[in-house]
């Protein structure tokens, strides 16, 4: 029912509509004034290189702490801060902590290791983007191939030229560029020549089922379509041994995922680092 009205007949009033409104202000504003008291965290996913399976970088994922204990996900609420703006000064929050902690990193002995920050298409619209990243790597004199930017198809599909361009500028730069989830936007695949990108991330879906028949070969089309473009590979949500060598038979390059390690605080990054084999 509540679908049938999203379909825009305002005749049909629909009170979980007002609802779910509600439920939103409210939302942003907890994320608002959480955001400015400093509470939302971010944490890390380290990245492998499935050859070796030493660590290669780290995701950086925001995580939000619920009053009532827990962590609202990002699924949620990176939605919500995208609508209502807000994504633009949380954005530059997390490129900033996730630059200086990958500095941290570096000093301590840890020099080849690249950090991951998702960014959302709010932020490519923000004239301030470009320089806002620049000025993350002067400042902290990280290495602009240390960063990566992670982008969903959805994002290039949005507003392609907008995109192109930032990323072309940011390219320049040496900043190194990702698809995310790729093979789940129903796209077209002609981005792959307009972009220049570094790597695909090879989605979580056909991963975890790459012993069931189509999603191996989704797996695999993705990974051979890569290596041809001369791209890298990167498999996320490997759960399971079978998984990893799986991947790792078709030519992937690298993996994320709860077999090595589920995101942490920075803290339990630090340990984990120090207790498993890091590329140097
Ligand atoms: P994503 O960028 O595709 O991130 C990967 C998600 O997969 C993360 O969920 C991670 O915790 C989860 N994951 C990793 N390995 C495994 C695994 O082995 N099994 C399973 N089941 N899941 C795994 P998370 O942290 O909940 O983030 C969800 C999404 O929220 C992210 O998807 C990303 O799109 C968005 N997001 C997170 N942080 C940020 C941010 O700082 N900025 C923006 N714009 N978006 C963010
Ligand atoms: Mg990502
Ligand atoms: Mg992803
Ligand atoms: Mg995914």
């Amino acid at each position: 029912r509540a679908k049938k009205s999203l379909t825009a007949n305002y005749e049909y009033y629909a009170p979980e509509m007002e609802e779910k409104t509600t439920w939103r202000l409210g939302m942003i504003r907890q994320l608002r004034s959480d955001f400015a008291e400093r509470k939302l965290e971010l944490w890390y996913q380290p990245q492998v290189d499935l050859v070796s399976e030493s660590v290669v970088g780290m995701e950086a994922l925001l995580r939000w702490p619920a009053q009532e204990g827990g962590y609202i996900s990002p699924a949620v609420f990176v939605p919500l801060a995208e609508y209502s703006g807000l994504i633009i000064d949380i954005g530059a929050w997390v490129l900033e902590e996730a630059c200086n902690k990958l500095r941290l990193l570096h000093e301590r002995g840890f020099p080849q290791l690249r950090v991951a920050v998702n960014i959302s298409m709010p932020q490519f619209r923000d004239p301030q983007f470009i320089s806002l990243v620049k000025q993350c790597l002067i400042q902290t004199s990280i290495d602009p191939k240390s960063l990566e930017l992670e982008i969903t198809e959805s994002v290039v599909m949005d507003e392609p030229q907008i995109v192109v361009d930032s990323l072309k500028a940011l390219k320049e730069f040496g900043v190194t560029i990702a698809i995310d989830d790729f093979g789940t936007g129903f796209s077209s695949m002609s981005y792959l020549q307009k972009l220049p990108l570094d790597r695909l991330k090879v989605d979580r879906s056909f991963v975890s089922e790459v012993n069931a028949g189509k999603s191996a070969f989704i797996a695999e089309t993705i990974v051979t379509l890569g290596n041809k473009l001369g791209l890298q590979t990167i498999a996320e949500g490997v759960e399971k041994r079978e998984q990893a060598s799986y991947m790792l038979r078709l030519g992937c390059d690298e993996a994320q995922g709860f077999l090595y390690a589920k995101p942490m605080p920075f803290d339990e990054l630090q340990v984990f680092l120090d207790n498993y084999q890091v590329r140097n």
